[in-house]
């Protein structure tokens, strides 16, 4: 099979991202990489003491062993993660931008300094705290993306109670679940949300979830909105009214560097979501290292990171990291299409902002309404791009490099997992040249490996297997919620001492990683293992088509077959010359074997809600074996699923 990388472009990190960031060379990374593997408890524990606000210093740096399911890391310290994000700023960032919200509508804007967001958040925990909210409770927060969400997050880190963020475009029915789940015992929301002008209901889906929820004492409710909702006393408040009535001022909890932090349910494109649970200490310093680096985040950065919170994105990007830094963070409650396709750089240009962090099914969203949305905007302001959820493709990150940047920004494409708290496998603006579609190399103490299926590392370049991590990291997830079995047999049971991510990768001839997307979606043809990242890629190539995915299927002769689901771009049709073409396309990029078998024009794919491709949909629909669907509770419309069933048995 022909090597994709053997032909990309190595793009040198622009100069002015180089000048003045901290690993300015590919040199400076590897000598900082080596020592951080040289020595991992002197590296991490250093770190710790560092960037932490500790109340109590850790006595043991960590206390790992995969291979039986124990990870544990800065043990005997004493912190709270919210006197780190918030009160730790006070004396020198009390004026500073903490939050910079922008709301739906384009230049609807509050700005929340340090010391008011301190203010908000003692209010809120000390609501929390009068109504039975004690640590270790748990606390469910279905929000749309407003300030008061972010609140509620640090609130419960304040008082030690355990947030379970379930996204706010998701059924009362998956809440339920979530709910149910944790054990939660208040929910707090909005009365409904807004994004694009539509609005979404919040409550009436919370009061639908809670009736089978004997757990819920309490739904606290933010009016957002204002519009008329139903309203339950005793058990619903009204937490804009209740936080009138509390002190600015709450004390924190002191919690020990294990204390779980947050629950939060993986985004479900495989199968049932698992809550994963993460801690306090490891999870923060791991967040805030990443957030600083990743990005060369500096002190006057306005940081973007249009990620919802209700991901894990979210989580490490939005809220812990750069507040743990001291950033001014942004918070968006749109979506990039509203008004219009310019709404990004619209941003960009009217808040400065120097890092933006979004995902790839975004930037091909508005990749395909043209470049003028773009370039109506000054972007001067940008230094560093970023993207995660899904591979990017090299045609989509040329756009972003050379549209979007001007050649001027780097391209950080990271690599991570809700499991992981934080970025994996990534370039470091100013020290790495960057290919189109590579997450590049490890972070910090990261250990990625390729495996066979035997579970035999394979060594050298140019090679290719399951991606696994050999050491434990700080941030990496505990436990899955009430299940630590499950835990241990997704991740550590399979290969004993590795824990094994799910993805495919490979290692180029250079030593660069690609992820050729999860192991699950793997298609075998005729005893050839294909990712479905490079095919994928390979017809997003061709200037007709705006996004594809591709899953196996079985096939009499081959074992697998190929079948790609496409979408057009604008005045595109779907002829025989263009499937023709696209068939093309594969076959010179790849190769004759990974030539699609059947290829079906669609308007629409099957997506989670943080829009990540459904393949395991794809693959019941191509087999034509749409009886048994599974959870399609976090897909964001349905009714594509409907769409493709009628379009499969018509080819
Ligand atoms: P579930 O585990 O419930 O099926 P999920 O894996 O989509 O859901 P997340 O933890 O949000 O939930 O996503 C992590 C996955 O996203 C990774 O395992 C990988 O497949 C993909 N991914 C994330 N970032 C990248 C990236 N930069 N390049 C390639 N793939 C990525
Ligand atoms: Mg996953």
């Amino acid at each position: 099979m022909a090597d994709r990388s053997s032909v990309s472009q190595l793009f040198a990190p622009p100069a002015r991202v180089s000048d003045g960031s901290f690993y300015p060379s590919h040199g400076s990374y590897e000598k900082m990489y080596a020592q951080s593997l040289e020595n991992p408890e002197a590296f991490w524990g250093s770190q710790a003491e560092v960037q932490i606000d500790w109340f109590h210093q850790f006595t043991q740096v960590s206390d790992c062993d995969l291979a039986s399911g124990m990870v544990a890391w800065f043990l005997g310290g004493k912190l709270n993660v919210c006197h780190n994000c918030v009160d730790r700023h006070l004396s020198i960032r009390g004026d500073k931008v903490a939050i910079l919200w922008e709301g739906d509508e384009p230049g609807d804007v509050r700005k929340i300094t340090y010391r008011e967001l301190h203010r908000e958040v003692c209010r809120l925990a000390n609501v929390l705290r009068h109504n039975g909210i004690r640590k270790g409770d748990r606390v469910a927060i279905y929000m749309p993306m407003i300030p008061e969400a972010a609140f509620a997050m640090l609130a419960c880190a304040r008082i030690g109670a355990v947030h379970s963020v379930v996204f706010a475009g998701f059924s009362a029915e998956a809440l339920r679940d979530r709910i149910q789940d944790a054990r939660c015992k208040a929910v707090i929301t909005a009365d409904e949300g807004r994004r694009g002008k539509k609005t979404i209901p919040l409550k009436r889906p919370v009061d639908e979830a809670v009736m089978a929820c004997p757990t819920v004492e309490h739904v606290f409710m933010v009016r957002h909105t204002e519009s008329k909702v139903p309203f339950y006393e005793p058990r619903d408040i009204d937490l804009g009214e209740a936080m009138k009535n509390e002190r600015p001022y709450c004390p924190v909890e002191h919690m020990d560097s294990e204390d779980t932090l947050f629950l939060l349910y993986t985004s479900g494109s495989t199968g049932k979501p698992k809550g994963i649970s993460h801690t306090s200490a490891g999870y923060l310093l791991y967040a805030m290292l990443t957030h600083r680096y990743v990005f060369d985040y500096r002190e006057d950065d306005v940081f973007a990171c249009v990620a919802d919170i209700g991901w894990i994105t979210g989580h490490s990007y939005v809220v812990y990291g750069p507040l743990a830094n001291g950033a001014t963070t942004v918070m968006f409650e749109s979506i990039p299409t509203y008004p219009d396709a310019g709404r990004y750089w619209d941003m960009v240009e009217r808040h400065r902002i120097t890092q933006f962090y979004t995902a790839p099914t975004a930037i091909r969203a508005i990749a395909r309404l043209g470049d003028e949305f773009v370039k109506r905007y000054d972007r001067s302001s940008l230094r560093v791009l970023g993207s995660v959820g899904e591979p990017i493709n090299p045609e989509s990150w040329n756009w972003y490099y050379n549209v979007v940047g001007e050649g001027r920004c780097n391209i950080v494409d990271t690599w991570w997992q809700t499991e992981t708290g934080g970025i994996m496998i990534t370039p470091l603006p100013g020290a790495t040249h960057t290919k189109p579609g590579s997450a590049t190399f490890p972070f910090f103490g990261i250990v990625p490996v390729l495996l066979d299926d035997q579970g035999n590392e394979i060594e050298g370049n140019g090679v290719s297997g399951l991606l696994a991590i050999k050491s434990p990291w700080p941030s990496m997830a505990r436990t899955i919620q009430g299940d630590h079995r499950r835990f241990a047999q997704t991740y550590l049971d399979p290969f004993p001492g590795y824990y094994l991510t799910g993805d495919g990768c490979r290692r180029d001839e250079d030593g660069y990683y690609w992820i050729t997307g999860r192991v699950d979606d793997v298609i075998n043809v005729s005893g050839h293992r294909m990712g479905t990242a490079e095919v994928e890629s390979a017809l997003v190539s061709h200037p007709g088509c705006a996004e594809a995915a591709v899953v196996g299927f079985p096939h009499e002769i081959k074992g697998q077959g190929i079948f790609a689901y496409v979408i057009l771009k604008e005045g595109f049709d779907a002829d025989a010359e263009l499937i023709g073409e696209l068939r093309n396309e594969v076959r010179t990029h790849i190769g004759p074997i990974a030539v699609p078998d059947q290829i079906l024009i669609t308007p629409g794919l099957p997506k989670t809600r943080s829009g990540k491709i459904m393949r395991r949909i794809l693959r019941k629909i191509a087999s034509q074996e749409t009886g048994e669907l599974g959870d399609i509770s976090t897909l964001a419309d349905p009714s594509v699923v409907e769409l493709l069933i009628e379009k499969r048995k018509g080819l």
